[in-house]
């Protein structure tokens, strides 16, 4: 790769997306942008792509996701079948006590004062710290790229809640988990592959009970704690996991109305964006890490 006023760059990372887009004359560099963080070089490119956008397909298969703590993702269709069954991985709290660790070895280490460079003892022990923090953020978001991409490649519709990340994080004891879990996340990245490969995302509406409406007989119930993981109707007698339960009841929204949708059709559209965040699996690849001065 060739930077301008940098001169050739040896890149960790294959460039072969980005200069497919550049032979075929599909994409063009808008900007490039070279960050360091202790030894690592990371640049990433803002680039302009024409991307084929895919028509909407018909509504044939469609699908509940339920977020949640205990599971992450639970999926399940109007018909009842459960498709879909993710344990949550608690990627950052699995990690707290290697983090915990390498914060205190850091906090004993000489860091810089005015006049005084800090030990290289010291750069080693936060470059550690940094990396626990990127593993997380690495392994959360690689489950959350290949659900979402499955979901969005195998059904026409998919159907999650309407959540209030927001105001979920007010619950204290909570919070961690919840924003652990990513959930905003995950709808977020669901909005853009949808459309990518032609399905549709609805979220039902935030006051809809999925998970104390009864997915048999639709009776809702005044409560259900968050500790019952069975749903039992007192009315015609269904005893079924929780979640199983609220995903069967989001796949049906779905084919019940369409409140709030996206997903489009058309031919060829530009559109500007910053593939550094949005990684595509056929157009991604842009945060690289050149070795420079290798
Ligand atoms: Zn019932």
């Amino acid at each position: 790769m060739r930077v301008s006023r940098i001169g050739a760059v040896k890149t960790y990372e294959s460039m072969r997306k980005i200069y497919r887009h550049l032979e075929r004359g599909t994409g063009r560099i808008v900007a490039a942008t070279v960050t360091q963080r202790g030894s690592t070089w990371t640049i990433s490119f803002t680039v302009d792509v024409q991307r084929a956008v895919v028509p909407t397909r018909a509504p044939e298969k469609v699908v509940g996701v339920d977020l949640g703590l205990a599971t992450l993702y639970t999926g399940a269709t109007p018909t009842g079948e459960h498709v879909l069954d993710v344990a949550n991985p608690r990627h950052f709290v699995r990690s707290e006590k290697r983090l915990a660790h390498a914060q205190r070895v850091a906090s004993r280490r000489q860091g810089p004062r005015q006049g005084v460079a800090p030990s290289k003892r010291w750069q080693r022990a936060n470059a550690r710290v940094r990396k626990v923090h990127a593993n997380v953020a690495h392994s959360r978001g690689n489950l959350i790229h290949e659900t979402t991409t499955m979901l969005a490649k195998r059904y026409d519709v998919i159907v999650v809640e309407d959540l209030n990340v927001a105001g979920m994080m007010k619950n204290r004891p909570l919070a961690k988990h919840i924003s652990d879990a990513a959930w905003g996340e995950f709808v977020r990245q669901l909005e853009y592959t949808t459309t990518w490969y032609g399905s549709t995302l609805v979220k039902a509406d935030r006051f809809y009970a999925s998970s104390r409406t009864c997915s048999q007989c639709g009776t809702v119930k005044a409560t259900l704690s968050l500790d019952e993981r069975v749903f039992h109707c007192e009315a015609c007698g269904l005893a079924i996991d929780r979640d199983v339960n609220a995903a069967i009841n989001l796949a049906r929204q779905g084919l019940a109305g369409t409140s709030s949708v996206t997903g489009r059709g058309g031919e060829v559209r530009p559109g500007r964006q910053n593939i550094a965040g949005r990684a595509h699996p056929d157009e991604s690849s842009t945060e690289t890490q050149p070795d420079v001065g290798a």
